[in-house]
């Protein structure tokens, strides 16, 4: 069965960016996050998926058919959910629902008010109206009313207040019940990933830095600390990145287990968050 997403050595330049030869796929039945700062080319390599964007060089598959070939098939069964607002403010819900529901060969009415009483949005109501969480709920209810079976989203979470955050990532995790179904988001929020993100791809500066199971993140990788005798050319070789002040260091393992010997030197070590990980990662080039 072919991954529900593919992407292999994509590279798009801009005079000031380039997105460098990215890879990474996704199976479906599984939600993955992909992360990274802002500016690390997490929009762009969407609107590539999406075919917004003309890619320089590489492939994208989508249900494992090229999304450039088979934009109209492959459009029919993604629903996206843009970081912008692509709606006319003036229409209602309803109304703009008229608009939408025609493009789409397998939209469901019943499927869509449903979707609305769940979702507590009223169809009479103005899309200006709308705070971004209902926005995020009416994209969403839309993406679900034509049985899309990849959901992509750009920053669904970004500037909700917790709340909605967290109203709507339950939404991602009860859809993907259905294992047919996957979810890929961009954020440069970790705690949307430590709710519900089976696998995490990391991104900055244009490049993958990983992309793997959140479970292996909190599995294997390992916050060292101790005192700045520890370190040595030796000992730095293990480091993905390291902070370090007059008292001691802290540094990224990708293994705890390499590191395990030296722990009678007085060093200790402990689980990283997410948000470490992608923190260390990201600075990398700071500290070496
Ligand atoms: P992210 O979504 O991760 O914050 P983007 O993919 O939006 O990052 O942007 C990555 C980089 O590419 C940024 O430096 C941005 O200025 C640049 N960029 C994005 N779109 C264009 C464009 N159409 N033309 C030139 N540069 C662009
Ligand atoms: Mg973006």
């Amino acid at each position: 069965m072919a991954p529900i997403l593919e992407i292999k050595n994509l590279k798009k330049d801009f005079k000031d960016f380039s997105l460098k030869n990215i890879s990474f796929t996704l199976e479906k039945g599984f939600i993955m996050g992909f992360i990274g700062p802002n500016g690390a080319g997490k929009s762009t390599t969407i609107k590539l998926i999406m075919n917004l964007l003309k890619k320089d060089a590489g492939e994208i598959k989508v249900f494992g058919l090229d999304n450039v070939k088979n934009e109209n098939e492959i459009k029919n069964r993604i629903g996206f959910v843009y970081d912008e607002n692509y709606f006319y403010e003036e229409l209602t819900i309803s109304e703009m629902k008229r608009i939408i529901a025609p493009l789409y060969k397998n939209w469901s009415n019943e499927c869509f008010n449903r979707y609305l009483k769940e979702f507590t949005l009223s169809p009479k109501k103005k899309i200006k109206e709308l705070s971004k969480g209902m926005k995020m709920k009416f994209s969403l209810a839309i993406a679900l009313s034509h049985q899309a079976e990849l959901i992509i989203m750009d920053e669904p979470t970004s500037g909700l207040d917790p709340l909605i955050r967290n109203e709507l990532l339950d939404i991602f995790s009860y859809l993907i019940q259905d294992e047919n179904k996957g979810i890929f988001f961009s954020t440069h929020i970790t705690s949307d990933l430590d709710k519900i993100a089976d696998y995490v791809t990391l991104i900055n500066d244009g490049e993958i830095l990983f992309s793997t199971t959140k479970d292996e993140i909190l599995d294997c990788y390992g916050l060292v600390k101790g005192k700045k005798e520890f370190l040595n050319e030796d000992t730095r070789k293990n480091f993905v990145g390291i902070k370090e002040n007059q008292f001691g260091f802290e540094a990224l393992v990708k293994n705890r287990n390499s590191i395990n010997r030296f722990i009678n030197n007085g060093i200790i070590i402990e689980k990283p968050t997410l948000e470490d990980v992608m923190l260390y990662f990201t600075r990398r080039e700071l500290n070496v």
